[in-house]
């Protein structure tokens, strides 16, 4: 649905940069806006609009277009009305849906202009929180941080910081007095900030690194006392019991050349076991590359002398050596026979058994 209309003549407007007022035309255009639907159907107002001349010779402008107030704006193709109501349905529904959403009421929009609809938005006042969160976000993982301010009783998000640096916290601290927690993570850039920009301030430590730091502790520890578990557990589980039997050679031969006993899972499953697994495999990657343990190091945020031990074991499960000496296995009674029959010479356990 097109509405026609144009601006009367004889009107003072207004030059956009002198401000003296002008009323002598240059030319006449006509310029296209799309308006709020009505009855279901889209609205174009098709305006025509005047060039003005600005007869201030002391300014540098010469021409200008003029504006209605409440309908037009520079470089606008839209009337403020549609732009609130786009920006609005952005909020609540994202921008995708609003591009479709809009389709149906007969408005044509691109989901990256409600996205810039949105962000032209004023953001919501606030005020000072008693308890500040402090956090980092990534724009890039792992290059790109900057950092975020939440109230932690509202869980409002508050405000970003383009960087991680304990001097951009520290003043932004100072230009919102008033926090009296600050609930954040152990690293030292927000804690020096933190210390410098709200001295008054408790701090402590936010919930979710509470549980993640309590729970890589407890890996630490479990995983350093593996041993001490299994001993703990082998009596109850039966398939884990050593061969009561005296070593008998033959039946270990036979087993052997079923696969029955030559192949047990050398090294158990786990999250620990698949991130060592993981990091080794992406050292040696990098190492063979040729790139230095220090630009290892950075790129996999690691420390030096973890990537030096890394890079040195050959295979992951050479890392596991201390933890897994004393891995006791189905073959420990038959280990003398084993090992006689090596030192004869025979590593082929498919070998007929003498
Ligand atoms: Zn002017």
């Amino acid at each position: 649905m097109a509405i026609e209309a144009s601006t009367p003549e004889g009107r003072l407007v207004p030059c956009p940069d002198c401000g003296v007022p002008s009323e002598r035309v240059h030319s006449r255009y006509g310029q296209r806006l799309a308006d709020a639907p009505c009855g279901g159907r889209g609205v174009v107002i098709e305006l025509s609009v005047r060039r003005l001349f600005c007869d201030n010779a002391g300014c540098r402008r010469v021409t200008f277009a003029e504006q209605v107030e409440g309908l037009t704006c520079r470089y606008g193709r839209r009337t403020p009305v549609l732009q609130r109501m786009l920006a609005g349905l952005g909020v609540v529904l994202a921008a995708r849906a609003v591009a479709r959403l809009a389709l149906l009421l007969g408005v044509v929009v691109s989901r990256m202009t409600v996205l810039r609809l949105v962000m032209a938005l004023p953001d919501p006042a606030w005020e000072a929180p008693r308890v500040l969160g402090i956090d980092e976000f990534a724009t890039r993982k792992g290059r790109r941080y900057g950092t975020i301010m939440v109230d932690c009783e509202t869980h409002q998000p508050l405000d970003l910081l383009s960087d991680r640096d304990a001097d951009s916290v520290a003043a932004w601290l100072r230009e919102h007095p008033g926090i009296e927690i600050i609930c954040r993570d152990r690293a030292t850039v927000f804690a020096d900030g933190a210390r410098k920009g709200a001295p008054n301030a408790q701090h402590c430590a936010d919930k979710w690194h509470v549980w993640h730091n309590l729970g890589e502790a407890v890996e630490r520890l479990v995983s350093r006392h593996r041993a001490l578990l299994r001993d703990l557990v082998e009596p109850q589980s039966p398939e884990l019991e050593p061969e009561p039997e005296p070593p008998d050679p033959s039946p270990v031969a036979t087993g052997a050349a079923t696969g029955d006993g030559a192949s047990p899972e050398p090294y158990p499953q786990g999250k620990f076991l698949d991130r060592l697994r993981d990091t080794h495999a992406a050292v040696r990657a990098q190492v063979e590359q040729g790139l230095s343990l220090r630009e290892i190091a950075r790129r996999l945020g690691l420390g030096r002398n973890t990537v030096r031990k890394y890079a040195r074991a050959a295979s992951p499960e050479a890392m596991l050596h201390g933890q897994w000496q004393n891995r006791t296995s189905k073959l420990d009674p038959y280990r003398p026979y084993i090992e006689q029959r090596i030192a004869e010479g025979c590593t082929n356990p498919v070998q007929a058994p003498r």
